[in-house]
């Protein structure tokens, strides 16, 4: 079923139909709280209120032409002298994407590292930091690559590691190094069984290993995740390692476990909570689907109740 949904997330017929129909953005709303500048900011001044971080992702994966790719690179380049201006840096941070960088243009790999320096650069001056997500296996080499040219200039820079690859335990050893923010998460994408666990206790012991490769290391580890039985190890963990609070934060997807991230910010623990925003929400939400059959009800009785 999971990867049944994943699939429609590159299908352009139901993506064409999907934007067009309002019953499926009405569901949107749940996960993405806006489709501009704005919107971002304002979930940022609300979750602050209850003492929550953010990290600002503009929707645009998989930009295919220099256009769109501008155009998203001047996105964030505003976002972020927005946060900065109305005081707003030290509550959020930006997650960006290699592919909306430019990594799939020609010569992508110089593309994408001179766009995601400027961004680390805009970032840097209003005192906040980036992390570059990880998308589909095929990119995690040339996405490393990247975190590691931006801390050249930018060790604050975030990497991350998805746990359900095979390769990825010994990635969380290259990136556990002084310093290294490196998020951590299961992973989203539909990926072969040749590179990557399928089954789910799989994925979660592996997810395990990595989270105490990474507790155990000297990086800053961003634990990104809303399983019940996996925070509960993570604060297990810490708890035993005695990391100080300043150390590590949680993670969360907006609207997923609104409830969770007050609880762990309640309990004293640095709480991040990833906002998407923008008009391009059809493959992040489909991904939201495909993590949880309820999300898929939900979108169900939307379109039902309107037809
Ligand atoms: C901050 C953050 C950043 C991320 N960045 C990336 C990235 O760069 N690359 C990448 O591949 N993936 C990323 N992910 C997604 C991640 O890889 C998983 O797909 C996603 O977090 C679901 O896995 P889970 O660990 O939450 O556990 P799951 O097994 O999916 O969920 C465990 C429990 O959490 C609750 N829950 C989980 N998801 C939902 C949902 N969508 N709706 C409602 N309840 C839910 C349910 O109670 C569920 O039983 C990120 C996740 C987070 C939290």
């Amino acid at each position: 079923m999971k990867n049944v949904v994943l699939g429609l997330a590159r299908n352009e017929h139901v993506k064409r139909f999907a934007v067009a129909f309002p019953p499926a953005r009405a569901v949107v709303d749940r996960f993405v709280p806006g489709e501009t500048t704005d919107d971002a900011l304002d979930a940022v001044r609300r979750l602050s209120a209850s003492g929550i971080h953010a990290t600002l992702d503009h929707l645009g994966e998989y930009a295919g032409t220099t256009e769109l790719v501008d155009a998203q690179v001047a996105e964030y380049l505003r976002l972020l002298e927005r946060l900065g201006a109305e005081g707003l840096s030290g509550w959020a941070e930006v997650s960006v994407k290699a592919s909306a960088l430019g990594l799939a243009l020609p010569d992508g790999q110089r593309v994408s590292l001179a766009n995601a320096l400027r961004i680390c650069a805009a970032a840097d001056a209003v005192g906040t930091t980036v992390t570059i997500d990880m998308e589909d296996h095929a990119d995690t080499d040339a996405t490393i690559a990247l975190v590691e040219a931006c801390r050249e200039e930018f060790p604050r820079t975030g990497g991350v590691l998805q746990a359900m690859l095979k390769r990825t335990t010994d990635d969380c050893l290259r990136l556990s190094g002084p310093g290294s923010r490196t998020r951590i998460c299961k992973g989203a994408y539909d990926e072969p069984a040749s590179v990557a666990h399928t089954k789910s206790a799989d994925i979660k012991r592996a997810y395990l290993t990595c989270l105490r490769i990474l507790l155990r290391g000297d990086g800053y580890p961003m634990i990104a995740t809303h399983d019940p039985a996996l925070i509960k190890a993570a604060q297990e963990y810490l708890d035993l390692l005695d990391r100080p609070v300043d150390s590590y934060e949680f993670q969360l997807l907006y609207g997923v476990r609104p409830g969770e991230e007050r609880r762990l910010a309640a309990a004293g623990h640095t709480v991040r909570v990833y906002v998407p925003y923008g008009t391009d929400w059809y493959g992040y939400f489909v991904r939201r689907l495909a993590e949880k059959s309820s999300n898929f009800g939900l979108l169900v009785r939307a379109l039902l109740s309107r037809a």
